[in-house]
């Protein structure tokens, strides 16, 4: 919900400037999704914002629950008619968490994200990044659902680096206690590695966690798999991780895709721990190992063997390392499976 529109609305329509407050607070502390729901609203108010106010920018088309019902996937449609598709995943602590999406589609076009062969649509607003995690939290409440949401991942559709001023806008807006109130080290950024925004980012929110998806630490395959890392090469990653944490003390999270016969040998393994510690003391990594959901064919899954080898094998060299558990892969909702139906409808079409 914008709530500079609701501001211009109540002067025009002659409404009590205080109402504003208390809209704010139903909406982001009350999570009401109705305003029938809104009480304390007198009834002529409540009618002209049921008439004339949407409390979120998108309208939700679809939702699907993982079969043990610890993630739900929703598919939103924008107001342009674009699909956007955002994840609540259950928590080992009884929490939610929340991956959202920053981008219809994404314009670095790794072969083997689904949300990459859709191209580049549009940057989301921050009304629309920000209602994602307001839509999880009403449902929640309107689902009666124990636990609440702790934490957001940008880690769904779109390169958050790349639509900086509204992510950031976004995670504002998170933070502060006027709306969501969490805790800065709850949130996560993920970046394929875009040098200017891990830049800003350490200055902006060096309490906010950085995740970068590396996969690779050699430049022919990781051009292979991140094509942009021919223009932001793993050097000059390496020395902006460097100065990240010499500036920051924070860790910083590393996202492994492993991929069967591409990046999951012992040797692949000796040589991310090397490229590593060449940038900073192992105890400023924590490796997250992601085996890969086969969205496109031309790549496969390890082994959940081969996933616990290429673990130990990182934990043997003294760095922390974990498997990601994939949530919600019957739901296409796990990572990198983001990519909205519709969007590959409307791809298909044009190829035939
Ligand atoms: N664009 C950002 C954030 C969104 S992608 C980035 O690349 O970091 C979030 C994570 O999902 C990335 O680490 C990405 O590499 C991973 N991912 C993409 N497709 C995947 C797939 N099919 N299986 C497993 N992980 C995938
Ligand atoms: Fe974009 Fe991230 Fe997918 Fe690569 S992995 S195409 S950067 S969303």
């Amino acid at each position: 919900m914008n709530l500079k529109t609701v501001e211009k609305f109540l002067a025009l329509r002659g409404h009590k400037k205080y109402r504003l407050r208390q809209i704010q607070n139903l909406i982001y502390k009350n999570f009401i999704s109705d305003w029938n729901e809104a009480a304390i609203l007198p009834k002529d108010l409540k009618k002209d914002l049921s008439e004339k106010i949407n409390i979120l920018s998108f309208a939700v088309k679809k939702l699907i629950e993982s079969k043990d019902a610890k993630a739900v996937k929703a598919l939103f449609e924008l107001h342009d008619k674009n699909y956007i598709e955002t994840v609540l995943l259950e928590t080992s602590s009884g929490n939610f968490s929340i991956c959202v999406s920053t981008q219809v589609g994404c314009s670095v076009k790794c072969p083997f994200c689904a949300t990459g062969k859709l191209g580049l649509k549009r940057n989301l607003s921050e009304e629309e990044i920000t209602d994602q995690v307001l839509f999880w939290n009403q449902y929640i409440k309107k689902e009666k659902r124990k636990g609440r949401v702790s934490g957001v991942v940008f880690m769904g559709m779109g390169e958050p680096f790349f639509n900086y001023d509204l992510t950031a806008q976004s995670i504002k807006k998170l933070i502060s206690p006027d709306f969501f109130s969490l805790a800065s080290r709850h949130i996560s950024v993920s970046t394929f590695g875009y040098i200017p925004g891990i830049r800003k980012f350490a200055k902006d929110f060096p309490q906010v966690n950085l995740a970068i998806s590396l996969h690779a630490v050699n430049n022919i395959l990781r051009n292979k798999l991140v094509p942009l890392n021919a223009e932001f090469p793993l050097e000059k990653l390496s020395k902006v991780l460097g100065e990240y944490i010499e500036n920051t003390h924070r860790k910083v999270f590393i996202e492994y895709v492993l991929m069967k016969g591409v990046n999951d040998s012992k040797k692949d393994a000796e040589k991310l721990v090397k490229w590593l510690r060449k940038v900073a003391s192992a105890k400023y990594f924590t490796i997250n190992i992601i085996p890969y959901n086969e969205t496109v064919k031309r790549f496969k899954a390890p082994s959940p063997d081969q996933a616990k080898f290429f673990e130990s094998q990182i934990q043997m060299l003294g760095v922390a390392a974990t498997i990601r558990k994939s949530l919600g892969s019957d739901i296409q909702g796990a990572c990198g499976q983001l990519a909205g139906k519709r969007a590959n409808k409307s791809k298909k079409a044009k190829k035939d």
